[in-house]
């Protein structure tokens, strides 16, 4: 390993594929544990197979690395560039010439991971126009009567779901000239609230329709509507796709970790910081994802037999993990079946048992 700076100051750990702490073939990227901070429990390191640039998520060390073997010729340029700005002598070329074109990484442990999975290109398409227009789905939020009567009525401030770059996608936003290729694409995300995803391979989207809502109509009749058949999907995820929350590098040390993408809203409007709760949005791999600073999990999963299985199993996982767990189960009565529907009906007093669980969890 050679750490070079580069012109603009950035610093880069020039690696050889040979140093990579148990590989993992993931399809586009290669995880490994980071060997340069010394990682042992979580693969913590991400590296783009075609680009051989990678990056360590752990907040304390976020290195950034460049695999020679897989980018010989930037590889090449910048050990050659740093050396002269360091010596000025010519120094003998450390980099093999490039042989060939794309050279095809040899992992050689064994899958530890499900097998990679590699991404059609449609659904890398959708989540790159979904990228591009962020910015103005976030205003469409602002000026669209039909959403925010949506949030206001689920108990969600504006500015809180504005705060954590939730968005909405109007129909209109696509019918532009300027639009056309997206047209297609992004069809199927209009008439939706968009929330943006973290994930250890990048940013992902998932989206609520709101396809026929109408103000004064609850979650119950509006779910109904959506299932039945030719509507709409309820809800829909790019790929890759991943959590609600904040970025990994910012999660606090004591978590909670919530179902639904309105259960964290609704957690966040009654007060917690948004650095404290994870929204898992159907995604399951939480103790391989979680950084390294997190110390102690909270878990609030839904009430319901599935969230009950979801909480055991979670819990068992996160314990062999090395974390300490506190279970914050939601009430078993007629108020509501997940914290959003509780808060819309008991307001702050419905979650009063989550800021119990969160500050003993953390004084503990
Ligand atoms: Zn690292």
């Amino acid at each position: 390993m050679i750490t070079i700076t580069t012109h603009q100051g950035k610093q880069v750990e020039i690696v050889l594929e040979s140093e990579l702490c148990s590989p993992v073939d993931m399809g586009e990227r290669v995880r490994a544990y980071c060997h340069i901070h010394g990682s042992d429990h979580q693969r913590s390191l991400s590296i783009n197979k075609a680009t051989g640039w990678g990056h360590c998520f752990n907040a304390v060390c976020g290195a950034t690395v460049l695999v020679v073997e897989w980018n010989r010729g930037l590889a090449k340029r910048l050990l050659q560039s740093y050396y002269r700005g360091l010596t000025s002598a010519a120094l003998p070329d450390y980099v093999p010439p490039v042989q060939g074109a794309r050279y095809r990484p040899y992992v050689v442990q064994p899958m530890l991971l499900p097998p990679p999975r590699s991404i059609p290109q449609w659904q890398q398409d959708e989540l790159h126009a979904l990228c591009e227009l962020d910015g103005q789905m976030r205003c469409a939020l602002v000026y669209t009567r039909h959403a925010r009567m949506y949030l206001s009525e689920r108990g969600i401030p504006l500015k809180v779901a504005l705060a954590t770059g939730v968005g909405y996608l109007p129909s209109e936003l696509l019918n532009g000239r300027e639009m056309r290729k997206q047209r297609g694409l992004l069809r199927r995300w209009t008439d939706r609230i968009v929330f943006p995803l973290n994930s250890p391979d990048g940013r992902g989207y998932i989206g609520r329709s709101l396809w026929h809502w109408q103000p004064g109509m609850n979650e119950t009749t509006h779910k109904a509507l959506l299932e039945r058949p030719a509507s709409p999907k309820r809800w829909i995820k790019t790929c890759p796709a991943g959590w609600f929350s904040a970025g990994f590098e910012d999660i606090s040390r004591t978590v909670v970790l919530v179902e639904g993408a309105f259960d964290r809203l609704t957690l966040l409007a009654a007060g917690f910081s948004s650095n404290d709760i994870i929204a898992l949005v159907g995604t399951a791999a939480p103790v391989d994802w979680l950084p390294a600073q997190v110390k102690t999990v909270v878990l609030a999963l839904d009430g319901d037999e599935g969230g009950q299985e979801a909480s055991s199993r979670l819990a068992d996982q996160l314990a062999l993990a090395g974390l300490q767990v506190k279970l914050c189960p939601l009430g078993q009565d007629s108020w509501g079946k997940d914290w959003n529907e509780r808060w819309q009906r008991m307001g702050r007093r419905s979650v009063a048992s989550v800021f119990e669980a969160f500050y003993e969890a953390r004084s503990a």
